[in-house]
């Protein structure tokens, strides 16, 4: 019996267990598994959505066994926590497994640059949880500033700051907008429109890199028309409870810091004997397999293509090459064929600017505004997974045309030490 496992239920695993089961799923002697240690896939596209209120949070996860249906493959839900390359086992929370083929597909991390503070103070965006606990921390800080009588601690404490000023930090902060804009400021009687205040923190020249710069510049536009900040070439570094310190000295107060900076590779994966890029990303070859392991594959954020920057960009449409990719040359592999050489190249750009703006540059096209915005969001309908996840988004959209956002919290977060902002009650402080 031959063994393939595939590391991680993201865009690129399962794209490969979907290649690797069409062709082998009808095989008795090949054995496949995919492991995970969360049982759905995240559609990230839409978790500035979640973290506004303006969409579910279950509705943008599709549950692995759901995607499964009929098929054969097997889906184990446990946690990674070493690979032996030497020995081909997988180490994981609930025991070893061994295998003769392996996908390593378990994404990437967002860096802190060991900025002090980073991971006590700042909320990290890149899970559901996060989404849900960003969420539930926006609510609060609103729900303490509308009977905060000193205008000046209130507008301290509905001082957000986003860190990281690519497309992921920007289409958050132009959710952000919408939300307390048409949300927080008509309901909560005590916050007015020049209560609260937004800002991006870019240490680059510019934000949207990689973007066309007639798009960055427009959405750059946009963003300032509502009143977004936007401070670039400013390195963060220091995060406090309620402030963070740029350039090695001002401080500037805030409510909370929501750090989006970028992608690094995965830490479980930081003692492989394996080369990695300076982002610790693990650099394998053009059939994107590890150099002195033909047997493994790796795909996704978790990876870096040798001499191939362009095709190893950290965006949904390249894990799913890769995905692809590793699960083709596989099936090469155990037919004596030829391995096949990863062929990608970013075909567009897509990023939101809240409701009803976008920029988008897709096959030489650049558009924005309205027309863009629509086609921002009839593509990520369609590529949600799952015809009754699309059903709902869509009906989160819809509904949100004509009712209020729910502002029901989820959780209370009280013990957290992100809630020592200014505003939080003594005895808030007291137990965070
Ligand atoms: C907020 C946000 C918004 C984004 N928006 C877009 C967008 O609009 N368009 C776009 O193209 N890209 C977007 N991206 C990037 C995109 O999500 C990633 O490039 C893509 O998800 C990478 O796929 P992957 O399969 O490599 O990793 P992931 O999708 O991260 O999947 C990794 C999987 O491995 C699992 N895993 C992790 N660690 C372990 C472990 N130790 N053991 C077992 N399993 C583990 C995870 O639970 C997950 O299921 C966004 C990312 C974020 C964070």
């Amino acid at each position: 019996m031959t063994r393939i496992v595939v590391l991680g239920g993201g865009f690129a695993g399962l794209e490969a267990m979907r290649v690797l089961e069409r062709r082998l799923g009808g095989r008795t002697d090949i054995e496949l598994l995919l492991i995970s240690d969360r049982n759905y896939l995240l559609f990230t596209p839409l978790l500035p959505q979640v973290a506004s209120s303006l969409v579910e949070p279950r509705h943008i996860v599709q549950p692995i066994r759901d995607i499964r249906g009929a098929r054969r493959f097997r889906f184990r839900r446990d946690t990674v926590c070493d690979v032996d390359l030497s020995g081909r086992r997988v180490i994981l929370a609930e025991g070893p497994i061994d295998y003769d083929r392996l996908v390593i597909a378990i994404g990437g991390v967002t860096p802190t640059y060991g900025i002090p503070g980073v991971e006590e103070h700042a909320l990290n965006y890149k899970r559901l949880d996060d989404a849900v606990l960003l969420r539930d921390h926006l609510i609060d800080l609103a729900e303490h500033a509308d009977h905060e009588p000193d205008r000046e601690r209130r507008r301290r404490m509905l001082t957000v700051c986003v860190v990281g000023g690519g497309y992921t930090g920007i289409e958050l902060v132009a959710e952000l907008e919408d939300f307390f804009s048409s949300y927080v400021v008509p309901r909560y009687r005590g916050i007015d429109a020049g209560d609260y205040r937004l800002m991006v923190i870019e240490a680059g020249d510019e934000i949207l890199r990689g973007v066309h710069p007639t798009l960055a510049e427009r959405a750059q536009r946009r963003l300032n028309r509502e009143g977004i900040e936007i401070k670039t070439r400013t390195r963060v570094t220091r995060v406090l409870p309620g402030a963070v310190e740029v350039s090695g000295g001002t401080q500037i107060p805030v409510g909370l810091t929501i750090w989006a900076a970028g992608v690094k590779g995965h830490p479980t994966l930081a003692e492989l004997p394996v080369t990695r890029d300076r982002l610790g990303r693990i650099v394998v070859s053009h059939t994107l397999q590890i150099p002195g392991y033909p047997e493994v594959y790796g795909a996704g954020d978790a990876v870096t293509i040798e001499g191939n920057p362009g095709a190893s960009i950290p965006i949904i449409p390249a894990a799913l090459a890769h995905g692809r990719l590793a699960g083709e040359n596989i099936i090469a592999d155990l037919a004596g064929r030829r391995l096949a050489a990863i062929d990608f190249a970013p075909r567009g750009m897509l990023v939101s600017l809240g409701e009803r703006d976008a920029v988008v540059e897709i096959m030489g096209l650049k558009f924005s505004g309205y027309l863009a915005w629509l086609f921002w969001n009839a593509l990520h309908l369609y590529k949600l997974v799952g015809f009754r996840k699309q059903i709902q988004v869509a009906l989160d959209w819809s509904l949100a045309q004509f009712f209020p956002r729910d502002s029901s919290m989820m959780r209370q977060p009280l013990r957290c030490p992100i809630c020592a902002h200014p505003g939080a009650s003594p005895r808030e402080r007291e137990v965070a």
